[in-house]
């Protein structure tokens, strides 16, 4: 397959745009009244200029491309101390702006080409995708553990895909199937599907990593593998088992998919016919259509995290095509309908009972839970603190629950808490809508 996946030196035009101004450090633009408050997880804990926002990783990359700079232990560990969240690209106002996220992957790919990236630690994803399929290295038979408690009582055995036809094929994602404490979100989600009686399969021991990690760490050979291998087998699900949609509850998945995917040349050809669409949208859509009826009350007040990858990372930017206003390629404006802001929050509003009340950083200007960008894997102590901030953010508000939509978060801000002892609770929007969500009446 051919990819448009850019060369640092394809980006070098737009990383000379940045002015240094450092504008992207802190997040200005909510209120009122007015407020600001720190928007780099690395910033805000290594406080050097390097390491905050693009400002630094712009600087470093400019380094790269004009020689001044060599790899040397200090400038990879400063490349990898990022979350890849995007904070600071909803920050920043400039011609740029479009690619800063792209401009830091670019960087760690150059690092991965110079034998300098990833972190010793991080190596082991690539080496676990490799051998397992998956970064977690976990053999392929333990993939469906989390299934297992369909198999019992009264509950339906999941579809296997693979030998029953079904529209919909649930994409579980590496993180619910093999990291133990996230498993109750594949729960979660098969309950939900159950409950409303819908048509799905599974892939299974067959299902593959989308490969997310390996694309945020620079390792464009191991993603290509990955993405190549699920986009024959949604091709031939579409044309042998009649898949339409493919659904999934992970955030990092879902942006795989949608996103990072397309930048295959042939990936209009090959997902043609599918739609792939994360889980919180798809009830959204059931709830709209009144096919979802919740029972309650359940009075609890709840929070709402935003992950990167299913809020800001889906943020589609107009640029300047021909040159025609400012430069080809320049920034021109933003559109957000793709963002997963409002579908979580409606949902939970839906929920009787439920009171939602709002972090000060949300939506675009969502302070990351710190796990992100390999983050997780080479600096689990960093991460953890980071995710205890936002925990803190979230005891702010008053609420004893906070929400996501993604089980790579769900992970990292348990541990947050965890890490501070502090009784908040984390719960994915598929374990809250279980709850409430009756049995089918047949
Ligand atoms: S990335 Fe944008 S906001 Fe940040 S320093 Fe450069 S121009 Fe300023
Ligand atoms: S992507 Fe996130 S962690 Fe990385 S520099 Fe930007 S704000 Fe900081």
């Amino acid at each position: 397959m051919k990819w448009n996946i850019s060369t640092l030196e394809e980006l070098e035009d737009a990383i000379w745009r940045c002015t240094a101004c450092g504008t992207c450090k802190v997040a200005y633009d909510y209120g009122p009244p007015s407020q600001c408050r720190e928007i780099c997880p690395a910033g805000t804990e290594f406080g050097f200029e390097g390491f905050m926002a693009s400002k630094g990783k712009i600087a470093f990359a400019r380094g790269i491309l004009s020689g001044e700079l060599e790899w040397d232990e200090e400038l990879v560990e400063a490349v990898y101390k990022c979350t890849i969240c995007a904070g600071c690209q909803s920050q920043c106002q400039l011609d740029h702006k479009p690619y800063i996220p792209e401009i830091f992957e670019a960087l760690r790919r150059k690092a991965v080409e110079a034998g300098a990236g990833p972190l010793p630690a991080q190596k082991v994803i690539a080496q676990s995708l490799r051998s397992y399929d998956n970064p977690y290295q976990g053999p392929r038979r333990v993939r469906t553990d989390w299934a297992r408690i369909f198999k019992k009582g009264k509950q339906k055995p999941i579809k296997d895909i693979n030998k029953e036809p079904a529209p919909l094929l649930y994409f579980v994602g590496c993180t619910g199937a093999y990291n133990v404490p996230e498993r109750v979100i594949p729960q979660a989600t098969a309950s939900i599907f159950n409950k409303l009686g819908l048509d799905y399969g599974i892939l299974g021991e067959n299902e593959l990593c989308c490969g997310s990690t390996a694309m945020r760490l620079g390792d464009a050979e191991a993603f290509k593998r990955m993405a190549e291998a699920n986009l024959e087998t949604f091709k031939k699900l579409h044309e042998k088992q009649g898949v339409e949609t493919i659904v999934t509850a992970c955030a990092g998945c879902y942006r795989a998919i949608l996103k990072d995917y397309s930048l295959a040349d042939e990936y209009e050809e090959m997902m043609k016919g599918i739609k792939v669409i994360h889980v919180s949208q798809f009830l959204y859509d059931l709830y709209k259509a009144g096919r979802l009826e919740f029972s309650g009350p359940l009075p609890w007040k709840v929070t709402y995290h935003d992950p990167c990858h299913a809020g800001r990372h889906l943020t589609k930017f107009l640029v300047d095509k021909d040159g025609s206003q400012l430069w080809a390629g320049a920034y021109i404006s933003l559109n957000e309908e793709d963002c997963l802001y409002d579908v979580p929050r409606d949902l939970l509003k839906a929920i009787p009972g439920i009171e939602l009340t709002e972090m000060q950083r949300i939506r675009a200007n969502s302070y990351c839970c710190g796990g992100g960008g390999g983050v997780m894997t080479g600096f689990p102590d960093w991460a953890q603190r980071n995710a205890a901030l936002r925990i803190q953010e979230g005891m702010e508000t008053g609420a004893e629950t906070m929400v996501s939509i993604c089980p790579f978060c769900h992970y990292n801000l348990n541990q947050g808490a965890q890490g501070i002892g502090s009784p908040m609770k984390l719960l994915d929007l598929t374990e809250l809508i279980d709850r409430v969500l009756p049995e089918k009446e047949v």
